[in-house]
């Protein structure tokens, strides 16, 4: 009997080490991490640079709120501001969901302060995947998580079915657009470019802001520090998390404008000692991946073997989607999405599930080219089973 709550549906692995790529369980059995945690593990597990940070710190200071000063908190905002090339300002929280918040709460005070009468609706696409908080889960859209259970929902939020319907649909209550670039949960779906672009101008024209979410698809996992440099766009609004720590829990809202003032918005533990820390040489750390060349040689290389894949199984794959390293192989039959999956497991490969028909990959951004292949030699035998 467990004390835990049921809301998740756990698989039976426990897992107890980890080295780069590699996962070992309790019964010594290793995986092939091609899911690095959902896309947090950014650097894989038992990174030296990460454990010299966390050791180098936990010796000196954890925490001590925001009443204080944080000089890593402010190396850290400048360093996402120089990433992106322009100047933003930051604020520290724990999640993607926090991130996003406070993006709603940026947005709306936008709305109420630059506008005769008040703009507040945050027009989003459908599938996408903001988070799990009341406000969250209304930016989402997607029915299935607007349950009765959890009703009465807040107001302002309202999704449409592509970009074209959001701008045909902006009107005087509208403040701002949120978009995931490649969408994460709802299918590894990269956003059309020229619509983008499009609807990136439009809301310029009218003083509206453009929203990213870029808790999945943000930091280096597309190839960029941001999916937006691919996009060639400049957001008013960026949101982070996922793989901005390396695997500590940090989000990050940033904005082009300092909207907040003084107790407009704050988190305990958002942003402090430990996370800024590792969150920094985590930045580091993937400037020089990028740098170096790996990065875009094992984007190269592991989107040569999902090629492969749709080209030798035409009968299981229709096409492969995303961008970098967020991939995701379209199945023609959702059925077998569990199946692999599960196939998966048993093999020692750990990939994840996207939409209803398709496996999405997010490995660690400095997998090695070994834990490449063998990860998809663990693929192959799983699809045997087909
Ligand atoms: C995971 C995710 C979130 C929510 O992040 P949490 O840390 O789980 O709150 C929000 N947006 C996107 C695009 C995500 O992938």
């Amino acid at each position: 009997m467990s004390y835990l709550m049921s809301n998740y549906k756990k698989e039976d692995i426990v897992f107890t080490e980890g080295k780069n790529s590699v996962l070992i369980d309790k019964n010594g059995k290793d995986y092939i991490d091609f899911a690095a945690g959902i896309g947090v593990c950014s650097l894989g597990h038992a990174n030296d640079k990460i454990l010299k940070t966390i050791n180098k710190q936990s010796k000196k200071i954890l925490h001590t709120s925001n009443l204080y000063k944080n000089e890593t908190q402010e190396k850290l905002a400048k360093k996402i501001s120089k990433l992106l090339g322009y100047k933003t300002y930051a604020f520290f929280c724990n999640s993607g969901a926090e991130a996003n918040e406070c993006a709603i709460k940026l947005a709306r005070k936008y709305g109420t302060q630059n506008f005769k009468e008040k703009k507040y609706e945050i027009l989003s696409l459908k599938n996408s995947f903001h988070g799990r908080t009341i406000a969250t889960l209304k930016l989402t859209g997607q029915d299935k998580f607007h349950p009765k259970d959890f009703a009465p929902y807040p107001d302002g939020f309202k999704f449409f079915d592509s970009i074209d319907e959001i701008i045909e649909n902006i009107n005087e209550k509208t403040v701002a657009v949120i978009i995931e670039l490649v969408q994460g949960e709802g299918g590894v779906k990269a956003l059309d470019k020229d619509s983008v672009a499009k609807l990136s101008e439009v809301l310029k024209q009218r003083n509206l802001l453009l929203i990213t979410d870029e808790v999945q698809c943000g930091v280096y996992r597309t190839g960029e520090f941001v999916a937006s440099k691919e996009y060639g766009i400049k957001p008013d609004i960026i949101t982070f998390a996922k793989g901005l720590g390396g695997g500590v829990p940090i989000g990050a809202c940033v904005s082009k404008e300092d909207i907040f003032t003084f107790g407009d918005h704050g988190s305990t533990f958002g942003g402090n000692h430990l996370v800024t820390n590792v969150a920094l040489t985590t930045l580091n750390e993937l400037v020089k991946l990028k740098k170096s060349g790996d990065l875009d040689k094992n984007i190269k290389n592991f989107q040569k073997h999902l090629d492969e894949i749709i080209k030798d199984y035409p009968l299981i794959f229709e096409k492969r989607t995303g961008l970098g390293l967020m991939q995701g192989l379209v199945l023609k039959d959702s059925k077998n999405l569990d199946i692999i999956y599960k196939k998966c497991l048993e093999n020692g490969l750990l990939i994840l599930k996207s939409g209803t028909n398709i496996l999405r990959f997010l490995p660690p951004l400095n997998i090695d080219k070994d834990e490449i292949k063998e990860g998809f030699k663990r693929f192959k035998t799983s699809l045997k089973c087909l």
